[in-house]
């Protein structure tokens, strides 16, 4: 086994990237002083198409895809930017996310010219909602388990079997859908296939799954007999498991993954007011250094993708300790910011957010790798195990 270093070469923003910051900025004062969307603590898991395709239409999204696929051929740095500053405003994101983060890169990389031009273009505009069908109820963390399985047929394949945690399979147009083309063998990550579902084929029923909050975010959904023609393949039949990569890279470093917790970080601050006493001021300051360092860490990969490498040991270092800061920033709120400071009349929302942000962080754990999986990962890339 090859095994690799680690490194998070420092970032130097170009002016044009900070010059975006300034423009994305005044869109957003526009935005929220016209009532589009009100900052809070969940804003990235908001849906709004119409948002959505107002991003398309100032070219925020596809920004690094070439023009003739409906892109704008900028930088993966602008693109940081450019999300980090969506995020931090608490705009609502989810309308266009996976397809612009993950289905994107994976069709330019590998879909068909026909596939590009098809969706590409769609996606850039806003006007795509992806899904990604991975888990199965038996198979979340070890992919090469799972049983969702697609037979060959006359023009296609037929595909049965059930996804679980499939996040908006219910407002998904498309389903960037894993599926086992042929019987598991001794090469566990041979015979996977990634195959793109219209969700309003025949043969898929999609059920919600309720989580903590009581928000219906992700769902159970059952394929049977479903026909997926053979121009809806991408890439290789059977080659499904090599394409992972960059699309984990890109998932697993982006400023979601350590900006969940930022409304309440603001919040908090807020709360405590400008005479802070000594453990307040320690933890601020160690929560902000935090920040500090995790925006670091993440703009460094940012410019790694662009420079065409493909940094997944590096993004599942920032994933891990991007969990562990969002999830340390509702217990230090909780306990540094006194119970009866919380429900004022003039509490800015504090109450509202830290509740959100203490029943949702459990999931910053599982979602998109769990920390167990996350540094086995490192660790075999290290050569440590
Ligand atoms: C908010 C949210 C959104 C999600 N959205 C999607 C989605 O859109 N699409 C999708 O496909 N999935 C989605 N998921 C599912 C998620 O990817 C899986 O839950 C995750 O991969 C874990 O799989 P599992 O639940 O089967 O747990 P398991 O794999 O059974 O893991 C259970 C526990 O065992 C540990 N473990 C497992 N294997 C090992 C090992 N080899 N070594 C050490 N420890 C191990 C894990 O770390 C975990 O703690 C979502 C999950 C959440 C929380």
């Amino acid at each position: 086994m090859t095994t690799r270093s680690f490194s998070f070469a420092p970032v130097q923003l170009p002016a044009s990237a900070m010059r975006l910051r300034a423009e994305v900025r005044e869109f957003l004062a526009g935005e929220t002083a016209a009532g589009t969307f009100a900052p809070g603590p969940a804003g990235w898991a908001r849906i709004d198409p119409a948002f959505s395709q107002r991003l398309g239409a100032r070219g925020w999204l596809g920004m690094t895809w070439p023009k003739k696929y409906g892109g704008h051929e900028r930088s993966a740095l602008e693109r940081y930017v450019v999300i980090e500053e969506l995020l931090v405003a608490g705009a609502p994101m989810r309308g266009h996310w996976a397809a612009d983060r993950q289905l994107g890169p994976l069709l330019l990389e590998f879909g068909t010219e026909e596939q590009r031009q098809r969706y590409l273009p769609e996606i850039a505009a806003g006007r795509c909602l992806v899904a990604i069908g991975l888990s199965e109820p038996d198979s979340g963390s070890d992919l090469s388990a799972i049983r969702t399985s697609a037979v060959k047929v006359d023009g296609g394949w037929k595909v049965n079997g059930t996804k679980i945690w499939t996040s908006l399979a219910h407002r998904a147009q498309l389903t960037s859908l894993f599926v086992r083309t042929s019987p598991k063998s001794e090469n566990r990550h041979a015979g996977v296939s990634r195959f793109l579902v219209d969700m309003a084929c025949k043969g898929i029923t999609v059920r919600p799954v309720i989580n903590m909050l009581g928000e219906h975010d992700f769902n159970e959904v059952v394929f049977e007999e479903l026909f997926v023609p053979n121009n809806m393949v991408v890439g290789e039949v059977g080659a499904a498991w090599q394409q992972m990569g960059k699309d984990l890279a890109y998932e697993r470093s982006a400023p979601d993954r350590w900006l969940a917790s930022h409304d309440l970080l603001l919040r908090t601050i807020e709360r405590i007011g400008d005479a802070p006493n000594q453990v307040q001021r320690e933890t601020i300051g160690r929560l902000v250094a935090h920040l500090w360092t995790l925006q670091n860490m993440s703009l460094s990969i940012a410019g790694m993708l662009g420079n065409g490498q493909n940094p997944s040991v590096e993004a599942s270092i920032v994933k891990d300790l991007g969990t562990q800061y969002d999830q340390e920033v509702p217990q230090r709120a909780r306990a540094l910011v006194p119970e009866h400071l919380r429900v004022r009349p003039d509490a800015g929302g504090f109450e509202a957010s830290l509740r959100h942000n203490l029943q949702f962080s459990p999931a910053v754990t599982i979602r998109g790798g769990t920390t167990e999986i996350l540094r086995n990962t490192i660790a075999r890339a290290l050569g440590l195990r």
